[in-house]
């Protein structure tokens, strides 16, 4: 490795790999995969592969504005400061909010959810992590008592079953689905099969595709319970040592799903296709049913997972090498927005608001005295608050909701009538700028300082090898600039990123005594040359360890009170179509293979358009259809 070269983190999907990027002499930035990063092991997709054509001042933004007018940091701060504490002092702190983003470092993170729900006093901070992956956060708290992911990666390679349900795995999390095609040539007798309404690239793997009815997994995955139950495919001493509610979830999917050819009717399959799944999941132990947004983004997506999560508690399948349920997150930091509680209905380091020891334990680490007691405003209630005018002021960081949020043009109605709207943000053009009173210019990869958690828990480091452009400042800075005009200067006058991170372990340690797994109490004293230094690992990472933990749950001691995890009993919940006259279609989302999110990085890379280069909606031959671009 040269001196020039700096170990890194992919700024794009939840599988987190490593990079290796070397500035070369003429100024651009050639990117590796870095062998070492457990994540990636050396590889790339083409998206992490053309990091460097990403980077560049072309099209950022470089200075503070207000009202377009070009304005130095401290005005553009003291106008922030002041604007929300007048909506604050008029309107009461429910008047204010921020929309955050998978996008932000831990560490930006950990201190927009501190100011908003410490010291303003107010619930109102989400995320757009709250589109991609909510569903999974409550399905896992309702089955283990926490937020828990309980695998790892290589779980996915030893399973000698994949199930992939709602994952378009080939697209999404390439470097994954590498991993997963190079465990099946070298073990072909490994099953997968792919549980989506689309013929999607995942399937070029696949032994079997179950293209069912949209929004019909869980009378899948309940005729699977039902199947398992009939056919002595139970794992009972798990059951009754670890389970609470089997018996009412075993009831429910009985009702909801009594046969196979009941199954195949509701899910629009073939029956031997149902049979053969079900027959493989009953005979092969080592099964990971990993799902993704096709699950999470759904009316009934928290169903969806607890149906998912119902089979492996049923079959004990959880926790133990090649086996468990697996969610894989889309962003790169969705993992660490839940770590820190970016959530509106989380508190912070996996804790809740209806839990007033919690609420004892933040208030009192904080030292704040007006940490909010109730759940915030989630995104698209948000949105509706603005609407409405209950939300005066609002900062958007690092996402771009008039693309991104359903009913954009409701999005747009509703900015254009908010009193004061902040965006921080690298790209000087988005979609969302017009809407802005204020515009905070944002570091961008390569020049970011801090950490990311990718899908299987695993805490790495986002390396700055680029010089700070112009006027850009790190998102955590512009907040603690502003708490500090807010009155709030000793919590949040850390001298550098690594004091966060330290304050952010400190607290999942504080008053935990094994309570919450969350715990990386391991590094609340590190100094900041470790920090620097860090080499990724998995957390629990508890005082007095020095290696992580990869799985969870393998024998039990999960997280409700009872220490058992819970069945949960689900009934069928129809589409909209089946039951809304005015709503005939049924769509589902996608994700381009070589663009990220709204493309306002990965655009600028020739190769990258080559493959599609903007988005397109796809209609089934009998409405006419040839993708419409
Ligand atoms: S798989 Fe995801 S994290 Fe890895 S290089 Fe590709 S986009 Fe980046």
């Amino acid at each position: 490795m040269s001196n020039l070269t700096t170990k890194t983190t992919c700024p794009y999907c939840g599988v987190g790999c490593g990079v290796l990027a070397t500035v070369q002499p003429d100024g651009s930035v050639q990117v590796q995969g870095d062998p070492k990063h457990p994540a990636n092991y050396g590889r790339l997709c083409s998206k992490g592969s053309a990091l460097g054509d990403t980077v560049g001042l072309e099209g950022r933004l470089l200075h503070p504005e207000i009202g377009g007018r070009t304005v130095g940091w401290e005005e553009a701060l003291d106008t922030v400061a002041s604007r929300f504490q007048h909506s604050i002092d008029e309107h009461g702190p429910d008047s204010v909010a921020f929309y955050v983003s998978g996008q932000l470092l831990t560490e930006d993170y950990y201190v927009a959810n501190k100011l908003m729900k410490g010291f303003i006093g107010t619930g109102n901070i989400d995320t757009n992590s709250r589109l991609c992956m909510s569903s999974s956060v409550a399905g896992h708290k309702r089955a283990f008592g926490e937020d828990i992911v309980p695998g790892c990666y290589e779980d996915l390679e030893l399973a000698d079953l994949l199930v992939l349900v709602g994952s378009n795995t080939a697209w999404c999390h390439p470097v994954l689905y590498r991993r997963i095609a190079k465990a099946k040539e070298d073990r072909p007798g490994m099953k997968i099969v792919v549980i989506d309404p689309r013929r999607t690239a995942a399937c070029e793997l696949a032994d079997l595709h179950l293209a069912l009815k949209p929004g019909t997994d869980v009378a899948l995955f309940n005729g699977l319970l039902h199947h398992l139950r009939r056919h002595d495919g139970l794992d009972f001493v798990f059951l009754e040592k670890h389970v609470s509610g089997f018996a009412k979830a075993f009831s429910y999917a009985a009702e909801s799903s009594p046969s196979i050819p009941a199954v195949a009717a509701a899910c629009g399959l073939e029956e031997k296709d149902v049979a053969q799944f079900f027959q493989w999941f009953h005979s092969i132990k080592m099964t990971v049913t990993a799902w993704s947004q096709g699950v999470n983004q759904s009316f009934s997506g928290t169903d969806k997972v607890n149906a998912i999560i119902n089979v492996h508690l049923a079959t004990g399948r959880i926790g133990k090498p090649g086996m468990g349920p697996f969610s894989l997150t889309g962003q790169p930091n969705a993992m660490g927005g839940r770590e820190v509680g970016g959530l509106a209905n989380q508190l912070a380091a996996h804790m809740d608001f209806d839990n007033s020891e919690h609420h004892k334990i933040v208030s009192e680490f904080w030292e704040a005295p007006n940490l909010a007691s109730r759940a915030g405003l989630k995104a698209v209630d948000l949105f509706q608050a603005i609407g409405e005018g209950r939300i005066k002021a609002l900062w958007i960081m690092a996402t771009n909701p008039v693309v991104s949020l359903p009913d954009v043009n409701a999005v747009r109605r509703a900015l254009s009538t908010c009193d004061f709207v902040v965006v921080s943000d690298c790209a000087d053009a988005t979609d969302l700028m017009p809407y802005a009173h204020v515009r905070l210019p944002a570091l961008a990869w390569g020049e970011k300082d801090g950490t990311v958690t990718n899908s299987e828990r695993l805490i790495s480091r986002q390396r700055p090898f680029l010089p700070v452009p112009v006027e850009a400042k790190p998102d955590w800075w512009m907040v603690c600039e502003v708490g500090k005009r807010m009155g709030f200067q000793n919590a949040f006058a850390y001298a550098d990123v690594a004091a966060i991170f330290r304050e952010h372990a400190s607290l999942s340690a504080y008053h935990n005594e094994g309570q919450r797994l969350f715990d990386i109490g391991a590094l609340a004293e590190m100094d900041t040359v470790t920090y620097d230094e860090w080499s990724p690992a998995q957390w629990p990472l508890v005082r007095g360890s020095s290696v992580g933990t990869s799985r969870l749950f393998g024998a039990g001691d999960f997280r409700h009170p009872d220490g058992k995890a819970r069945m949960i009993a689900l009934s069928l919940k129809p589409p909209k179509e089946a039951i809304d006259k005015d709503y005939p279609f049924v769509l589902n989302t996608g994700r381009i293979r070589d663009q990220w999110h709204t493309m306002t990085r990965t655009a600028r890379s020739s190769r990258l358009n080559r493959h599609i280069p903007e988005p397109y909606a796809e209609i089934h031959p009998a409405f006419g259809g040839l993708p419409i671009y």
